[in-house]
């Protein structure tokens, strides 16, 4: 470690209101841990910031100290980009604040906020943000490469209701980002990930959604798994937008609402959820619900803030995690049956792959509206490698390695950069951005970030407009 300055660091101590945490202070082994356990690294410092004049003042004391910058919102990025060693990590996991006003239905949120604490509030006033599946995700670095999530078919990414962002320069000045202020950054910003300025809050539109919805699984076994994706593409289209089917393979887990009797099994099946008057709910679920002889059939009215979290105990924080997620563009008989055979044959008791139909609102976005660059109709495969034992590293990320080289031959080498483990050797940035876009981000990096001070993400290089441009 570059050795700071003790004087230096309790200058930072007393310019914070958060805390400021180095390898010395007894909290730095838990503060340092991310999402993944494979991600282990130890930086200098960690600014737990409390507001934006925190994060001016962690900012100016890391280009003093000329220390790398990782910015953190919810610690879950599978590739470790919240973390670095030897630097600072600018930490906003206390800024967790969610303002909803019922009237405009928009939420005011922190940048340290989880998908949880967006959710609790927001059900207060019968709305709900777009967001992910686990509910300990951070909103912010899931915002900022774009969103998925079981209201997307309806109300898109959540990128894409995001309506201001507010964010602090690398020169430690406080910009506001929207349609009408700073708009180029307000495009970057939705789709660009974390290159350019550290996003203290973000402003999003809500939509009445709950508080009861209908969801769960319907599975088989999983040598019926042709069938079951047969029946999805074939189907998906019809269904109406209030309705998120998602076809996962997975070991069944022990978790409540699953039988005991096939705890273990490996199956296939449709992971359900409607958004729309429950009594619609159960027509639209019935053709899915009669489809074949389903081992599971677990379908039931639940709170909207269950729905989101009844994933978490299948994601625990101290898995050894690797991720690689494609983006196929047709879902025909061969990529059919080679997402069959991987999902057949999944590494380890808690891998799951998720096959996610990527159709209806967030494709009727313009395409140049936000930095997000992929809205074509298509599906996109997620595998969520993780496992127990450190031991089981090298076979289980050569297993997903392989099972994403297969899937990458019927891709177009674009990737949802969220659900991605760093692999060097391969350019995912520049699968997922397409020239003119890579383009457009490099002259917003550079008129914020010139220096490339924070590169702890999906890295876009900065390169200033030439003369005509
Ligand atoms: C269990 C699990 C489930 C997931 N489910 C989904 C899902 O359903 N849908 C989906 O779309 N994605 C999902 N993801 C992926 C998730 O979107 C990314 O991991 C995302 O990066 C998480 O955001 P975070 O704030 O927790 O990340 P962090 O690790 O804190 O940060 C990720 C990146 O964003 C940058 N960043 C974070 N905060 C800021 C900020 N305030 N300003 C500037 N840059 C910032 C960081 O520097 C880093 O580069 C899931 C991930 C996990 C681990």
């Amino acid at each position: 470690m570059n050795p700071l300055h003790s004087a230096a660091v309790e200058e930072l101590r007393a310019a914070l209101l958060g805390e400021v945490i180095t390898p010395a202070d007894s909290p730095y082994d838990a503060a340092r841990a991310v999402f993944n356990a494979m991600i282990d690294r130890r930086p200098a410092v960690i600014a737990r910031c409390r507001g934006a004049a925190d994060v001016i003042a962690a900012i100016a004391f890391a280009r003093e100290q000329r220390l790398p910058i990782a910015v953190r919102g919810g610690g879950h990025s599978i590739a470790g980009h919240s973390t670095c060693d030897d630097g600072i990590v600018i930490d906003l996991s206390l800024m967790r604040g969610v303002h909803v006003d019922p009237e405009r239905r928009t939420a005011r949120v922190q940048a340290g906020a989880t998908l949880a604490d967006v959710d609790r509030e927001t059900q207060v006033h019968g709305l709900a943000v777009p967001s992910g599946q686990v509910s300990e995700t951070g909103i912010a670095g899931l915002t900022l490469n774009g969103g998925m999530g079981m209201l997307q078919r309806k109300y898109g990414l959540t990128c894409d209701n995001l309506l201001s962002a507010e964010m602090v320069t690398l020169d430690g000045e406080v910009v506001t980002a929207s349609a009408e202020q700073n708009p180029e950054l307000f495009w970057a910003l939705r789709g660009g990930g974390g290159n350019f300025g550290v996003v203290t809050s973000f402003e999003y539109r809500a939509h009445p959604v709950g508080p009861m919805m209908l969801a769960g699984m319907v599975a088989y076994p999983v040598e019926q798994a042709v069938e079951v994706l047969r029946f999805l593409r074939d189907t998906i289209s019809s269904t109406p937008d209030e309705l998120s089917t998602d076809v996962v393979f997975l070991r069944v887990p022990a978790l409540g609402f699953f039988p005991e009797e096939h705890r273990g099994r490996p199956v296939v099946g449709f992971f359900l959820r409607y958004s729309g008057p429950l009594d619609e709910g159960w027509d639209v679920i019935r053709p899915i619900r009669e489809f074949g002889s389903p081992l599971i059939d677990v379908v039931e009215p639940m709170p909207l803030v269950t729905v989101q979290s009844m994933l978490d105990p299948a994601n625990p924080r101290g898995h050894q995690q690797y991720w690689t997620s494609e983006f196929l563009p047709r879902f025909g008989s061969a990529e059919i049956e080679t997402v069959a055979r991987i999902g057949s044959d999944l590494p380890s008791p808690e891998t799951v792959m998720q096959v996610i139909p990527f159709d209806a609102q967030p494709t009727r976005i313009e395409p140049d509206a936000t930095a997000f660059s992929h809205r074509e109709e298509s599906w996109l495969i997620h595998i969520v490698g993780q496992w127990h034992d450190p031991a089981e590293n090298d076979r289980c990320r050569a297993w997903v390695k392989e099972a994403g080289a297969a899937l990458r031959a019927f891709g177009s080498g674009a990737s949802y950069l969220n659900l991605l483990s760093e692999e060097p050797g391969t350019d995912r940035v520049a699968g997922f951005w397409d020239d003119a876009r890579l383009r457009r981000l490099a002259r917003v990096k550079a008129q914020y970030d010139p220096e490339n001070l924070l590169r702890f993400n999906h890295n876009i290089p900065p390169a200033p407009a030439e003369a005509g441009q």
